[in-house]
């Protein structure tokens, strides 16, 4: 069962991202601001992270770079999920670490596909990663070999 973090500062956004992660089987934890969610990514060790941007204490963009100073959570897919609707800050968030970007109110099936991508993508890394090992050297191992 994939565990899903939901750091988020209103409780109706909340709730409603609960109600619809519950529906497609995952299990939830929350977090009402930066700092409790990092704490509880600690504790849960979540699969991923749904990140509010505007949040009390520690705020989303604060929140992934200490999350991506961790070696542990380096890796960990984080969503960002926002109102802010001003132009460039998609990419302003996509260049932050963040893996994904969804915008509110959130709707069910932007949701889904986000989790089918991030959650499907890390199973299929690790596939290529135990395929990599067996496989012939890259073209810069043997331009190195060829080289001698
Ligand atoms: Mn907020």
């Amino acid at each position: 069962m994939k565990k899903i973090l939901v750091a988020e500062d209103n409780a109706v956004n909340r709730e409603l991202l609960r109600e619809l992660l519950e529906m497609r089987g995952y299990t939830v934890a929350e977090a009402r601001d930066g700092e409790e969610a990092l704490r509880m990514i600690e504790q849960t060790e979540p699969d991923l992270l749904l990140l509010d941007i505007g949040m009390p204490v520690l705020d989303g963009f604060g929140v992934v770079l200490k999350l991506r100073e961790n070696p542990r959570f380096a890796l960990l897919p984080v969503v960002a999920v926002t109102a802010y609707a001003m132009q460039g800050d998609r990419e302003k968030i996509l260049n932050s670490g963040f893996d994904g970007y969804l915008s509110k109110p959130v709707n069910a099936r932007s949701l889904a596909e986000e989790l089918d991508r991030l959650l499907s993508k890390r199973a299929h890394e690790d596939v290529s990663q135990d395929q990599a090992s067996g496989r012939q050297p890259s073209g810069k191992a043997r331009a190195a070999h060829d080289s001698k």
